[in-house]
């Protein structure tokens, strides 16, 4: 099939190519996105939409229908003897399955005008005629090798492996329980689906080997029927040194990416692409090298931070035993997780001040 001419051509139609073509195409481009592989395309995530991702989708002009997905309210961290959960300051996130987000987006370009080729891949570039080409073809990218951009400033690589179970959910957080060498984590997708993923280093591992290592969670979802295949991919901290050549930009994993652990890979990839077609519309991609930067910041921060606790047991028994002691924290830390922290001080009463000095003595 060929590929139309176009004032932008988007090389990728999941998450991150579908919510830049809307952007452009929202701003008058025109716009074609051309994907090798065929929906319903599926895919090794852990479906959560945080506060942020959501508000990301409202300004590209899309609402998740009501009764679609299951909002939760916060997080939960959970230790072998301890936990800790924070609400959301304001709003709520949604999981949902990651094929009915695909649809949702490409529904949305498609009602928006966006040329959609399914089964076509980015192929023999050069002969493409558009202005600009977007690389949104995932985290072993092509248009970066050609665009010449596959130069890392940093890469910190984990894997990550979810199932799903046929069964009702017990909470309204996402659940992350903290092993010292990895991290499980817990969301409900659907009123009768759950959702549960492994994060690791060990390309050995699989979900229901590490389940044998948080009982209570074992006996959860033992008896619970498997919905869907385990599925794998890579979860990374990887960050490029620039993420435009030319008349060529990267968004989405294509153009790095943080630890799925922050569950933020999905937002930023959609604030990339508003932030984009801003660019696209000044005929200036510096001016997306550099918003491209600033959205990383926070995400990064966090992924690093959490990343802090992975691999180091008695570090991670401290921490999470504090935070439970100190739950205020907890819910400064999320706040700042989300980009909703509007006025630190109030998080921190007299008490908890008095603690983290003590913490710090
Ligand atoms: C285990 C795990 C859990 C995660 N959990 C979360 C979470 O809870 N919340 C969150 O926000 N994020 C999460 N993430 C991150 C999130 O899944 C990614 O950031 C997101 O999928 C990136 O989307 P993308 O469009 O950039 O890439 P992809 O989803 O990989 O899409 C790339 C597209 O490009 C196409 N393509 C590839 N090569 C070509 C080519 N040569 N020509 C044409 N098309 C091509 C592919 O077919 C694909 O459709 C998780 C990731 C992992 C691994």
């Amino acid at each position: 099939m060929g590929v139309p001419d176009t004032d932008v051509l988007v090389v990728g139609g999941g998450p991150a190519g579908l919510a830049a073509a809307i952007a452009a195409r929202r701003k008058g481009f025109s716009v074609a996105v051309v994907d090798a592989a065929v929906p319903p395309i599926d895919k090794a995530c852990g479906e959560g939409l945080m506060p942020d991702a959501l508000n990301a989708l409202a300004e590209l002009g899309i609402q998740i229908p009501a009764g679609i997905g299951i909002p939760f309210r916060g997080i939960r961290f959970v230790g072998e003897d301890v936990s800790v959960e924070a609400d959301f300051p304001s709003g709520y996130a949604l999981a949902l399955r990651r094929p009915i987000l695909h649809q949702i987006l490409i529904d949305a370009a498609e009602k928006e005008g966006v040329d959609l080729l399914w089964g076509t891949s980015g192929g023999q570039l050069s002969d493409i005629s558009a202005r600009w080409i977007i690389g949104a073809d995932g985290h072993a990218s092509q248009v970066r090798k050609w665009a010449g951009l596959d130069r890392w400033r940093r890469v910190r690589e984990r894997l990550g492996f979810r199932v799903h179970y046929r069964m009702a959910p017990w909470t309204d957080h996402v659940e992350v329980h903290w092993h010292p060498q990895f991290q499980m984590y817990v969301a409900a997708v659907a009123a009768d689906e759950v959702m549960v993923a492994v994060l690791c280093h060990d390309a050995r591992a699989r979900v229901e080997q590490a389940l044998e290592f948080f009982p209570e969670l074992q006996a959860r979802v033992s008896e619970a029927p498997r919905t869907t295949m385990e599925r794998g991919g890579v979860s990374a901290t990887r960050r490029l040194w620039v993420v435009t050549q030319g008349t060529v930009a990267l968004v989405g994993d294509a153009s790095g990416s943080v630890d799925a652990i922050t569950g933020e890979g999905l937002g930023l990839a959609f604030r990339q692409g508003l932030a984009l077609a801003d660019a696209l519309v000044a005929g200036n991609l510096d001016l997306y090298e550099v918003a491209h930067r600033k959205l990383a910041r926070r995400p990064t921060f966090m992924a690093d931070l959490l990343l802090l606790l992975d691999g180091r047991p008695e570090l991670q028994y401290r921490a999470l035993h504090y935070l439970a002691r100190h739950p205020q924290l907890f819910r400064f830390l999320l706040a700042l997780h989300v980009g909703q922290l509007r006025s630190p001080i109030r998080y921190f009463d007299h008490g908890a001040t008095a603690a983290i000095g003590a913490g710090r003595r």
